[in-house]
Parts: C-alpha cells; sequence; structure tokens
C-alpha cells in the first residue's frame, strides 16, 4: 500500500534489534485516516472469505482491526495480555513472547464472545516471528473455529513468522513488506516502492 510505505520512509526510525518505530502514526500517534485505508485495504483483500469476526491483541493492534471489522460489518475482539483473577474458565488462553518487549504475556479472550460457526480474521500491527497471530492460532484451536487468514499492517520479511505460517498454509496478507532494516535503512520486498 503506497500512502503506507511512503509514510515509513518518511518518519519510520530503526531501532537497535531489528525494530521499526512507526509511533507517528501507528504505535502511539495513530492516522485514523491511514487506519481507515489500512482496513479497507485488509478487509478488500478478504472480502470473500466469509469473515464473522476479527481478532487482535491489545493494543497496538486495535486500531488497523477495528477498522478493518468496521469494513467487513462484523465485531472486532481484542485479546487482553492481563491476567483476569476471576472467571479463567470462561476464557481461552495463550502465551506469547513479545519481540520488542522481551516478555511473554498471557493473552486471552472470553468464551462467551466466541461462537462454533466463526470464521476468524486475525489483524495485527507488525508480523515479526509470528508468535502474536500464533498465540491467537491457539486459542482459534482451543475454540474450534475457523481462521480464515491473517492481515497484517507491517511484515518484516526477514523474520520467518509470515514464511512459517504460509507454508503452514494460512493465508497472510501484508500492507507492507520489509526486506531490510540493516545499517537502520529501511528496504521494501520487490514489487513494493
Ligand atoms: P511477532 O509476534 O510476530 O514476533 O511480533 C509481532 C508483535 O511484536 C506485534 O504485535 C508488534 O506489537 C511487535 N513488533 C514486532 N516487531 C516490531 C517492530 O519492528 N516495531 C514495532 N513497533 N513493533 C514490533
Amino acid at each position: 500500500m503506497q500512502e503506507l510505505i511512503d509514510l515509513i520512509r518518511q518518519s519510520g526510525k530503526v531501532l537497535p534489534g531489528n525494530i521499526l518505530k512507526v509511533d507517528g502514526f501507528l504505535n502511539h500517534q495513530v492516522s485514523p485516516v491511514l487506519m481507515q485505508h489500512c482496513g479497507q485495504e485488509l478487509a478488500r483483500r478478504f472480502q470473500d472469505a466469509g469473515v464473522t469476526r476479527v481478532w487482535t491483541v491489545e493494543s497496538s493492534g486495535i486500531a488497523p482491526a477495528l477498522m478493518t471489522a468496521l469494513a467487513l460489518g462484523v465485531p472486532m475482539i481484542f485479546a487482553r495480555k492481563h491476567k483476569s483473577l476471576t472467571l479463567t474458565d470462561d476464557l481461552y488462553t495463550a502465551d506469547v513472547y513479545s519481540y520488542t518487549k522481551k516478555v511473554t504475556n498471557h493473552i486471552s479472550i472470553a468464551k462467551r464472545f466466541v461462537q462454533p460457526h466463526d470464521k476468524i480474521l486475525l489483524v495485527d500491527d507488525f508480523l515479526a516471528n509470528g508468535q502474536a497471530v500464533n498465540g491467537m492460532m491457539e486459542i482459534a484451536a482451543q475454540a474450534g473455529v475457523q481462521v480464515v487468514g491473517a492481515g497484517i499492517v507491517i511484515e518484516k520479511s526477514f523474520q520467518p513468522g509470515g514464511k512459517e505460517l504460509r507454508q503452514a498454509g494460512v493465508r497472510v496478507e501484508s500492507l507492507a513488506k520489509i526486506k531490510s532494516l540493516a545499517g537502520g535503512k529501511v528496504s521494501f520486498e520487490e514489487g513494493e516502492a
């Protein structure tokens, strides 16, 4: 998506550890118009998949997931990262190691918001090692619901998450694919400007 790629070029900062900081439009200050366009594009790519719910993980996935759900006309659920002290029997849970924060989060989704015939689209801001998407897939497997794919705003394709998911047969659609952050320079995959 050209608009997204242009913004990454203009204001993305490369941090040590192959982390791209995009807090001017996605991870701290959020651009509603960009999020709307990301949501519309992900919805377009998955329009024939019969999506009934969009799932993400709090907090940075919420903006693109909400806009995707709006465009598809379905609810959005964000997995919570904090342990609930009550009603744990009523939750599906999984552990997700955070690449940027170097901690393991216990994510959960309430059973009452999952229906047996759900077709889930997973949305997240970044795809790196695939931990967040895999955690949500684990919850979907526990719940016995179908995952139709993953819609990602920025995929770092030099990290293994996207490749592993595609090899496992998961449909992954990314709006910008970054080939390298080496030397502090952002390079996009061929075919992306
Ligand atoms: P994964 O679970 O695929 O290893 O990493 C995805 C999660 O880690 C995303 O939800 C995102 O919050 C965070 N993340 C991974 N890489 C980056 C990055 O380069 N920049 C930012 N801002 N977040 C990242």
